[in-house]
């Protein structure tokens, strides 16, 4: 429950396993009384692609996006660290952008916000070496669109908010959360915690490290990917992907080069 999980604290999560073709009851828009009740005091997480398309969307440098709507936020049951959407300093505490007439950034709002109000979950099928996404509803009082409205199934509604062409540039991520949910309370190296923050939050400083650092000595990069990684964001973050499994759980998907100094060594959980 990696990347819809946190969105608001205080609900119930309906504890039934919904498929991609069940079907719920839900509708949502400015006519609904509770209209803007779900965008406050929230616990916000922000995935990679959010924050890409958050900081192009306000033409702002990711370091600028960060520091002015982001602080760090431990996820509690993986212990990973991410960027959450910093609340509003009001007696709401409302989402930052949050306008009279809903959200302001609607075309380029966050997963969760997109999931709202389904969940999602990742679950490890181990006869089959495989992950398989279920989804769940998540209620909270104030909402009042479960009550009435539409049947909708699930595949269809996550249709209607964009979430397949917002989710898959981050499923890597997010097994990588679910991974370290999966191994317990597993003490995770700082260093490790480091890396993990930096690719999840900040490409520009990630390519810095790739670039600028003795990264390319350490690990085998061919020239197709450096070429992509140089210049395209969306590359960068998944060739980070595939490098954070191979340090953080000795997935040989981004390979060392033989010679390694000792001390360069990220020891994997
Ligand atoms: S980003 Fe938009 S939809 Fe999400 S909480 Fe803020 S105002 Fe609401
Ligand atoms: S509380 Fe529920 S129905 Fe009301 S605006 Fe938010 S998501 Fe829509």
């Amino acid at each position: 429950m990696a990347i819809t999980e946190l969105r608001g604290m205080d609900r119930i999560i309906v504890p039934i396993k919904l498929e991609p073709g069940t079907k719920f009851v839900f509708q949502c828009g400015p006519g609904v009384p509770c209209f803007k009740l779900c965008c406050s005091a929230l616990y916000l997480p922000l995935t990679p692609y959010d924050i890409l398309r958050l900081r192009d969307h306000f033409g702002l440098t990711t370091d600028e996006f960060l520091l002015q709507y982001t602080e760090p936020f431990i996820l509690p049951r993986s212990g990973l660290p991410v960027a959450r959407l910093k609340m509003r300093d009001d007696a709401e505490k409302t989402c930052p952008f949050l306008g009279e007439e809903g959200c302001t950034v609607y075309p380029v709002r966050p997963l969760a916000c997109r999931y709202y109000p389904l969940g999602l979950g990742i679950f490890r099928n181990r006869d089959e070496g495989r992950n398989e996404d279920f989804y769940y509803l998540v209620k909270e009082g104030f909402c009042q669109g479960l009550d009435s409205g539409p049947e909708i199934t699930v595949d269809e509604y996550r249709k209607s908010q964009g979430i397949p062409e917002t989710e898959e540039p981050v499923k890597e991520w997010a097994e990588i959360i679910m991974k370290k949910e999966s191994l317990g309370p597993v003490e995770v190296p700082e260093k490790s915690l480091q890396l993990f923050f930096m690719v999840s939050t900040n490409p520009e400083r990630f390519r810095r490290f790739v670039f600028e650092s003795k990264f390319l000595e350490i690990f085998e990069v061919d020239e197709d990917t450096l070429s992509r990684i140089r210049e395209d964001d969306l590359a960068l973050l998944q060739f980070g992907f595939r490098w954070l499994k191979s340090v953080l759980f000795g997935e040989n998907l981004v390979r060392r080069r033989k010679e390694v100094p000792e001390h360069r060594k990220v020891k994997p959980l």
